[in-house]
Parts: C-alpha cells; structure tokens; sequence
C-alpha cells in the first residue's frame, strides 16, 4: 500500500476504517470480482452476496473464538435499537438488572424501563472518579431475567478490563453486554456471557449494521409485540436474511475481519490497544495542563476523554490540532472537553502525532 496522506481521525462513531478496507472497497466499487456489478447492486440471496455474508461470519466467530452453541446475527437498528431489541428478546416481559456506568447505561436503562421490570444492581453515577463498581457490591435479583451492562461507555471512557463472573455472584442470570465501541479490540470470554451486541459503526465498519452474537438457548422468548424482523429466533432461523440484511455493511464489516486477521487477529488488536492507550494517558497523566477524571483501573483503551485545565484554549487546541492532520478530537456534546476515540483502525503512529500535540500545545500555552 502506498503511504498515506489522510489526516488521523478520532472520531468516536461512525469512525476512521482502515486504509486498506477503503482502499479494497474502491476498488470493487463497480465490479465484485468480475461479477458485472457492485455489492450495493446485488441481491442479498445471490451466490455472490450468500457468499460475501458466509466469510463475514465465519471469520468473525474465528476472530473472537465464538463457541458453536452461539449465534451470530446480522441486524439493523444500531446500538440504541438493541436497547429495546434485547428486552423484547430476553426478558419475558420480568426482571431485568443494570449496572449504570455511563452515559450509555443509562439511555439502556430508560428503554428498557418500557419492556420491562427494571433495577439498578449497581451505579457509579456521582463518584468523583466514575470507577467501575465493584461486582462484589452489585445487588443482583434471583429473579432477573438478565444483567445488561455496557463494557466500554463511549463517551465516558470507562471499560471493564475483565468482564464480571456472574455465576461467582451467586447469579443465574445471563450477561448482556454492550460492547459495540470495543469489540475485536480484546477477546471475550464467552463463558461469563449471554448476548453481546454491537452497532458496527465504532469498530467494524459503516453504521446500519447491528451485530449479535447470542447463546442459542436464550432464544425463542420474544415478546408477543417483537417485530419479526428483530426477534432473534426468526433471524437466527433465516441467517440472518429474513428481511433484507444492510449488504453493504456487512461486505465492508467482512473485509474489517479479513484486515484484522491479516494484522494477527484480536490479540495483535489488544496488544496495539495497550499500547495507544498507555502512550495517550501518560502523555496525559505527565501535565496537570490536561486532565481526565476516570479511575486508572477503569479507564477505556479506545476512548480517551480529557479537558484542558484552561478550557478557553479549547479552539486553539481544535484549531492546531486540525492543521497538524488530527480531527474529530472535541469531546461529547454531554461531557464538553475533549475526547480521542482510538479503536482498532487508528495507528500506532496516529497516538504518537496526538502525543506530540498535546506535548507542544502545552509547551506553548502552559
Ligand atoms: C454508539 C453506541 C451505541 C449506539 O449506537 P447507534 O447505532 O447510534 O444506535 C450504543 N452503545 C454504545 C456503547 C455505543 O458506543
């Protein structure tokens, strides 16, 4: 591949792809392999496209070691659409417990209150270091029909580094998991799991493409009001093709997977994770100039936000960054401040570009 003159994107969803999948895609643009037409203008139940979906599955389920009795679902309807997708699926109309860690968790929480008998197992709204709770504290319902949390709160910039045992608790319940801003950046461990969804549009590819990954005897309880193009155990039945799947989501999400194998699969992810990540905060921790508020233990490798102790150099800090080649880096309208979203596609090289602008910006107004 020829060197890259695109600027670096911090964008926190849609979301910087990498430059290869661009690239492949442009590429294919008019013709699918010499098929006479583009993956836009294909039919979804042709040879071609059953083909291009297939790969896309069974490369995803290689890439995050997906057991066999779990399900692999193409949807639409984005994160938020899960919110009240999931209820529908899974509660049975009784309990469901949340742990609110974020500004995610909690628009989670307000659509299932529709479904659904809700509580909160636990919270860390009001602490001053927005730490993830302590399992070990989180009050959890004999009766509920599941535990949602969300592992990586996008625009708090909070992760789990290690996803609660449940079954250590005392709990029955299975573990939703809304991974959609950290998915392919860590493995999973599928044994403390029930469902995992995600919106693509943080880590995989273009948005309209929903993906949930769901253990198959959770299936088959949907609320009688479930559309049928969201209850799970319709389009598990149909892979994933009883209405029209988003094709072109699901073409350029499949050569995301194909890229992710070819750079050494999730755990080459994970170790560039650990590394972004810990260049990004020491660069942070290193100056009281900046500042970022997440407890250490509980602080997201993809999502990093942060304010300047002076926020009136905000512009300034936007205005250099943008001439340097950094966009997108301004932070959550809710929050204010800054954010750099760094997932899988941002490289090494990215983060170092980022450091050296925080380190001069604050060299020149520090
Ligand atoms: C982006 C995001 C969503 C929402 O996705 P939409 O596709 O906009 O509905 C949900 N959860 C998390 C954690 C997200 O980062």
């Amino acid at each position: 591949m020829a060197g890259s003159t695109r600027p670096y994107n911090f964008a926190p969803g849609p979301a910087a792809i990498p430059e290869a999948v661009l690239r492949e895609a442009a590429a294919e643009m008019l013709d699918w392999h010499g098929c006479g037409v583009g993956v836009m203008e294909m039919s979804h139940r042709g040879k071609e496209f059953t083909q291009i979906a297939a790969a896309a599955e069974a490369d995803l389920r290689e890439l995050l070691a997906v057991p066999a009795h779990f399900r692999i679902l193409f949807l639409q309807g984005g994160g938020l659409g899960e919110n009240a997708i999931v209820p529908m699926n899974l509660s049975r109309g009784g309990q469901v417990d949340f742990v609110q860690t974020g500004s995610w968790t909690k628009k989670s929480i307000a659509e299932a209150r529709r479904y659904a008998d809700v509580a909160i197992a636990a919270s860390n709204a009001g602490s001053a270091d927005s730490a993830i709770p302590d399992p070990a504290t989180w009050k959890l319902r004999d009766g509920a029909s599941y535990l949602h949390i969300c592992s990586n709160e996008t625009i708090d910039g909070i992760e789990y580094h290690v996803l609660p045992d449940l079954a250590a608790l005392g709990s029955k319940a299975p573990l939703v998991i809304d991974c959609s801003s950290h998915i392919l950046s860590r493995a999973i461990d599928w044994s403390r799991v029930g469902l995992a969804f995600a919106g693509a549009q943080k880590n995989i590819g273009p948005a309209g493409l929903t993906i949930v990954i769901v253990r198959e005897d959770l299936l088959g309880h949907a609320l009688p009001i479930t559309p049928s193009a969201f209850n799970y155990q319709v389009i598990a039945d149909n892979g994933s093709m009883y209405n029209t799947p988003p094709t072109w989501a699901i073409y350029i999400a499949g050569l995301t997977f194909k890229w992710i194998t070819a750079q050494g699969g999730v755990a080459a992810m994970d170790a560039r994770a650990a590394e972004k990540s810990a260049l990004l905060y020491a660069a942070l921790d290193a100056t009281d100039f900046y500042v970022n508020r997440v407890a250490p233990s509980s602080r997201s490798r993809m999502n990093v936000p942060f304010f300047l102790r002076d926020e009136s150099l905000n512009d300034a800090f936007l205005a250099g960054a943008k001439e340097r080649g950094l966009l997108a880096l301004k932070g959550h309208k809710s929050v204010g401040g800054m954010r750099a979203s760094i997932y899988n596609a941002m490289p090494v090289d990215g983060v170092h570009a980022l450091v050296s602008w925080l380190h001069d910006f604050a060299e020149n107004h520090g």
